[in-house]
């Protein structure tokens, strides 16, 4: 690229989370047999520890986007379309932000299966369940809104939390946790409570480090161990199928983009987060929705003026110029009514029909309509009526 009469080399990079990932090169899913965007690594294989740690970027294991872009190439290792664009596949950074919220979701998920199993204990020996309420008062008390709920196929599903919200976690639970009784197994509560607190010095590292690729590893990997140790204390949710491609990505991919591009940090998609965070916000507040892109850049550019020009919005005074919602709204309103009850006794319907409309309450009308086959979520007695009318039963 020139610039100012010198050649600049640039080197472009792509950094999202693996689902983008999967999808710009043309991959099957998170739940596919080879989900990993950047190796062919299958379901089973991906809990192995044992391999070292570039054995996934070997060209005999490695993706190839030579390959893939090749329209001869046979589809297989869960390549489902061409790539979209022509880039080496290591030159696609994992997201450190889903990196954390993806882990971390595992981690959630297995507090809350430990609490409704201790929850079932209780059950069964006839007492009151609280641990799951405990956990929701511990998570809330860590200052974020959590929630829990039954969905209509009677499962329990909870909020879904933020980045910000996720190192809130990350900093205040593990020591929450260690001072409640109850929540988690007392076999397992140690280990557990040490899994936070090391994933959360393990995401800051690899968000900083410059170590090298095996350093870097051999600390993903210690983690990983003692996820898998906890399955063999009968945890659920820390088993070797609950394996998934994040956590394969923590252990044999970071550690080579870290070493290989520097600290994850700068490929982190945060910024953009925010970014599509402040456009939503325009989108659902500021804007009449008739061009949602053209009136998020009109908007976001207003600011940027007013901010660069010390600028400071006046807020317009607003005052009601016209009698609209003391008279004339009321009036439009009275009018239509009398229109709707004229056409009701016009057409007569009380004496057409056998069954008497005027005793009847609202709820008798929309009962009456159901059992014509209408089922509606008009509320006002006119329009129920006119209903009626238009049925002409
Ligand atoms: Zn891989």
């Amino acid at each position: 690229m020139a610039y100012w009469r010198k050649t600049l080399n640039v080197e472009y990079f792509v950094s999202a989370d693996m689902k983008f990932i999967q999808l710009l090169l043309g991959l099957c899913g998170a739940t596919g047999e080879y989900a990993c965007p950047w190796c062919k690594v299958n379901k089973e294989g991906r809990s192995d520890l044992t391999r070292p740690w570039d054995y996934y970027h070997n060209r005999s294991i490695g993706r190839n986007i030579e390959d893939m872009l090749d329209s001869n190439f046979k589809k297989s290792y869960g390549c489902k379309h061409m790539p979209l664009i022509s880039l080496h596949v290591n030159h696609y950074v994992p997201d450190e932000l889903h990196l954390m919220l993806r882990i971390t979701d595992v981690l959630l998920r297995n507090l809350i299966d430990d609490a409704l199993e201790m929850d079932d204990d209780s059950k069964m020996r006839r007492i009151i369940p609280i641990n799951l309420k405990k956990l929701t008062e511990l998570l809330q008390s860590c200052g974020v809104s959590f929630h829990m709920w039954h969905n209509k196929a009677g499962e329990i599903e909870w909020t879904s939390l933020s980045g910000t919200e996720k190192v809130k976690l990350l900093n205040h639970l593990p020591s929450k946790l260690a001072s409640e009784d109850g929540v988690i197994f007392e076999n397992s509560k140690h280990s557990v409570i040490k899994l936070w607190e090391d994933f959360y010095v393990l995401y800051k590292y690899v968000n900083d480090t410059t170590d090298s690729g095996e350093v870097i590893f051999e600390k993903a990997k210690l983690w990983l161990e003692n996820v898998l140790n906890i399955g063999k204390l009968c945890r659920k949710g820390y088993n070797l199928h609950n394996f998934t491609p994040y956590m394969h990505c923590l252990v044999y991919h970071v550690p080579f983009f870290a070493s290989h591009f520097g600290p994850l940090k700068m490929f982190s998609g945060q910024g953009l987060e925010k970014n599509n965070d402040i456009v939503k916000q325009i989108h659902q507040k500021k804007s009449n929705k008739w061009d949602s892109a053209v009136s998020a850049l009109v908007t976001r550019k207003r600011l940027e003026f007013g901010h660069t020009n010390n600028l400071e919005r006046e807020k317009r005074a607003y005052e009601k110029s016209s009698n609209w919602w003391t008279n004339d709204l009321k009036n439009s309103r009275s009018v239509k009514r009398r229109l709707i009850l004229e056409e009701i006794s016009e057409a007569d319907i009380y004496n057409k029909s056998s069954v008497d409309f005027t005793n009847m309450t609202d709820h008798e009308l929309k009962l009456y309509l159901k059992s014509n086959g209408v089922n509606t979520k008009l509320r006002k007695r006119e329009k129920l009526l006119s209903l009626i009318l238009s049925l002409n039963v």
